[in-house]
């Protein structure tokens, strides 16, 4: 097959694989389209992954197609729980389970995976990281049984399982690092404020602390910590933070750095290669959320169709889905200003560069009303 017949290969059937597949098809209906994923390819939203114990979600109903009905859909073939381990640049072939196909063009979707911190472990069956659906089921099923859960990590996803595990009635300790919660996102009255909320909601909190030894304890964990003292639970939820996955694209000789590197318009260092989603370094810019996601579906369709588009990325606020103080964040790219505001029911932090020019806020409980005319103030991220 020249590589002029051969299909479009995405790799991933995350939202990035997935939603590009479908955007794509509404500009080509006839080239063929191979996708591949190391998983179950069941088509489910990942933010829901971390609000499924208080909305009575599993695995089986946050689906919402699996497989076969996206091969359907999407008029492509879907090769499930393969991995593919290495790419032929020159010949454009990529190769999988002893297979090799060849592409006309590659998209890279192949997302993050998530850090485990390097400490002692005797307990491993116990800790676990939620990062798909396979794992979320895993750790729903462990989740189901537990008194007691340690949540290691407060930031986004960290602070959003302690909000969602609350709903079980198990008593939560979550362990941070830092003096306060989410201190990568948002400004520190706003995390600080949440502290109180989950006070008061009697999760047992640790700040300023670290994890330095897990080990097994009849059927639980016991957690040593920086200070020497001990936590015990049944489980451990581990949410330290995730990685874009470089591995294949570095194999291939593709220039990475935190993610793979891609210019505006989702072009690897190597012909006829793109990447997109958590694993891709967009112009500089490494953002694990959805919204630049689609950003860069909607030009690398285009692009994909004989359409050359740049991506560009407006103002893009972080939704943090904890609903006993829900909160949104757009933190400054560089340091700023801050005015903060205790509102009626919330807190309202506004971060200004020296011009007075608004570039950033965050913003906790009913304060987040104002997400969107403070948003619509913000410069883009990248024009
Ligand atoms: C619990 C949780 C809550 C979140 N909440 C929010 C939120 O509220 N708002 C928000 O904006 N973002 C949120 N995020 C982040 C957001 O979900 C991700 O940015 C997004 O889903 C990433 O999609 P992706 O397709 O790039 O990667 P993934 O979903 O990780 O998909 C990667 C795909 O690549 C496949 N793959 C990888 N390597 C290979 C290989 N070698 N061969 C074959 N297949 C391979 C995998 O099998 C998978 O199909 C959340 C994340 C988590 C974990």
């Amino acid at each position: 097959m020249s590589s002029h017949d051969a299909p479009l290969i995405i790799i991933g059937t995350g939202l990035a694989g997935y939603n590009l597949a479908r955007e794509w098809r509404k500009y080509d209906q006839s080239t063929p389209l191979l996708m591949l994923t190391q998983d179950s390819g069941r088509s489910y939203s990942k933010p829901m992954l971390s609000t499924a114990f208080s909305k009575n979600k599993t695995a089986e109903s946050l689906t919402m197609a699996d497989a076969g009905k996206m091969a359907e859909q999407l008029k492509a073939t879907i090769h499930t729980f393969v991995s593919v381990d290495a790419i032929d640049t020159e010949q454009r072939v990529i190769q999988f389970d002893g297979q090799q196909l060849n592409y006309r063009d590659l998209v890279i979707a192949a997302g993050s995976e998530t850090i485990n911190l390097p400490i002692e472990n005797s307990a491993a069956e116990k800790t676990f990281a939620v990062n798909d659906l396979e794992q979320f089921s895993a750790f729903q099923l462990a989740a189901e049984s537990a008194q007691r859960i340690l949540i290691i990590g407060g930031g986004l996803i960290g602070c959003e399982y302690t909000n969602d595990l609350l709903s079980t009635g198990a008593k939560i300790s979550l362990v941070e690092l830092q003096p306060t919660l989410l201190s990568n996102l948002c400004h520190q009255s706003v995390g600080d404020a949440l502290v109180s909320r989950f006070t008061e909601e009697g999760v047992d909190l640790h700040l300023g602390s670290a994890v330095t030894a897990i080990r097994a304890n009849n059927n639980g964990v016991i957690a040593t910590l920086n200070d020497g003292s001990e936590l015990t639970a049944d489980l451990v939820l581990s949410a330290v933070g995730v990685r874009a996955r470089t591995e294949l694209a570095r194999g291939a000789g593709l220039k990475c750095q935190r993610g793979i590197i891609v210019d505006r318009e989702l072009r690897s260092s190597a012909a006829n290669i793109y990447a997109l989603g958590d694993c891709a370094e967009v112009d500089g810019q490494l953002l694990y959320y959805v919204m630049p996601l689609m950003q860069c579906v909607r030009a690398l369709a285009k692009t994909l169709s004989g359409t050359p588009t740049a991506v560009s990325y407006p103002a893009m606020p972080v939704t943090i889905k904890t609903s006993c103080f829900p909160i949104v964040s757009n933190p400054p790219s560089s340091s700023a200003h801050w005015e903060v505001e205790q509102t009626d029911g919330g807190i309202k932090a506004l971060a200004y560069d020296k011009t007075k020019s608004l570039v950033g806020f965050s913003l906790g409980g009913s304060a987040i009303a104002d997400k969107a005319a403070l948003a619509k103030q913000l410069p883009k991220v990248m024009a």
